[in-house]
């Protein structure tokens, strides 16, 4: 592989041209393994961002892909429509809470944020109210498109560098207590009161149920989500919750909303929903939001992407909702979950470590200085694991299908690493 020319014309996420890092060219994946182009094997500790849960180069996705492509790959979703879509819509109705009967697939993450929000502008524009704003936690993460940064945490995202076109909203304090401590009724105080003062001009409450991902991996108490629940109902707001990261089954739930047994109004997923084979996305709404805005203005909801429910993406979808309803995968986060709770502490002690928690699937270590990330990453491979930090985070969120010795080398790599 040319890593020459990668370094001088291919940007990565969040890379400069200034200072290019060097990537690692992998050259295949199988399992929970990432081939490297020169032999090397590694861990994979990441899932590719959440979304390879099955591992990779499974056998049931590569043949629905393969099987699909011989169909078609795609085909527009304007006046037609297709099996795929038609079954997969029917499997995400039936495995998310009941109210949600409506489904619209997008694109991205990103883009099935940005659907939510404009589904819940124009709920109100169809009653005839002026609400323009959000209403959203701190250390929340929910894209790179504008409207989806918008809500984003606005120090982690820099909102300054976007000062002037990006719109302003409303951000409540996150929770502070954790899952598993004893609730403290003031941690739902801030949000509260944000929701009382501003009620009247807010479209929507968006957050990331129990678990803030890229914002900084916090794990929070179910009752704040319950709280959160009761407050939108009282004062007649619509809730989001963002389960992109969270959703289908990283958190010991199939989605998170069930640790505190709520239902949103309108929810999004994306990350996991093709088990990482590609990109697609989907926004869930209830019947009583769908027909609201369709009985606006515009008479329909304003939004179709090029690539709506593009049939290769459907198909392998199913494939992997069908191997999430075997029911096979809350074992395998269970026994996640076991082994980190066994390990992490020990990663606990290390002097350079602030804090371990860890919730399903998902192991975070933070440190009181933020890594050298080449020079760590670096230490990660020679290790043979997948480990890609962020500022004084260092966590895992494996493949599902991981076996403990597998687990054990991305928590020994870490305990060796920051030791
Ligand atoms: C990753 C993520 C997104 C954005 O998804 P993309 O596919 O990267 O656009 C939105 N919300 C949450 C909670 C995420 O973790």
């Amino acid at each position: 592989m040319d890593l020459v020319f990668d370094q001088q014309h291919v940007w990565h996420p969040y890379t400069s041209t200034l200072n290019p890092l060097p990537c690692y060219p992998v050259e295949s994946a199988s399992g929970v393994l990432l081939k490297l182009e020169d032999g090397r094997e590694l861990v994979d500790g990441m899932s590719s961002w959440w979304a390879a849960i099955h591992g990779y180069n499974h056998p049931q996705l590569n043949n629905a892909a393969k099987a699909q492509i011989d169909q078609m790959s795609h085909v527009m979703f304007g006046g037609i429509t297709h099996q795929p879509a038609v079954e997969l819509c029917r499997k995400l109705v039936e495995m998310t809470p009941e109210p949600l009967q409506q489904v619209f697939l997008a694109d991205s993450g990103s883009v099935a944020v940005e659907v939510a929000l404009k589904m819940a502008l124009q709920y109100w524009h169809a009653r005839g109210e002026q609400r323009p704003k959000f209403l959203t936690l701190r250390h929340g993460y929910h894209g790179d498109t504008f409207a989806a940064m918008s809500v984003t945490d606005p120090d982690n995202s820099m909102h300054g560098l976007y000062k002037g076109f990006l719109p302003e909203h409303i951000f409540a304090k996150s929770p502070t207590t954790r899952f598993g401590e004893d609730w403290q009724e003031d941690d739902i105080r801030d949000f509260a009161a944000q929701l009382d003062t501003h009620h009247q001009e807010v479209a929507a409450v968006i957050l990331e149920p129990i678990v803030q991902g890229a914002g900084g991996m916090r794990i929070y108490h179910p009752t704040y989500l319950q709280r959160v629940r009761e407050l939108c109902d009282e004062y007649g707001v619509l809730l989001i919750a963002d389960e992109i990261a969270t959703g289908f089954g990283r958190t010991g739930k199939l989605f998170a909303c069930e640790h505190a047994g709520i239902s949103p109004d309108i929810l999004c997923v994306g990350k996991a929903l093709t088990g990482g084979y590609m990109t697609l996305s989907a926004t869930l709404t209830t019947k009583h939001v769908a027909d609201t805005v369709c009985s606006g203005a515009a008479g329909c909801f304003m939004h179709g992407p090029t690539f709506m429910g593009n049939p290769l993406a459907c198909a392998v979808a199913n494939a992997s909702l069908t191997l999430l309803q075997t029911g096979e995968w809350q074992q395998q986060v269970e026994s996640i979950e076991k082994q980190l709770a066994e390990t992490l502490p020990e990663i606990g002690k290390l002097k350079t470590v602030k804090d371990v928690r860890w919730l399903g699937a998902i192991g975070v270590v933070e440190l009181h200085e933020p890594v050298d990330l080449a020079e760590i990453q670096q230490r990660f491979v020679d290790q043979g694991v997948w480990i890609r930090p962020f500022g004084t985070l260092v966590y895992i969120m494996p493949p599902f299908i991981i076996n403990q010795q597998e687990l054990s080398r991305l928590t020994s790599a870490i305990l060796i690493t920051l030791g």
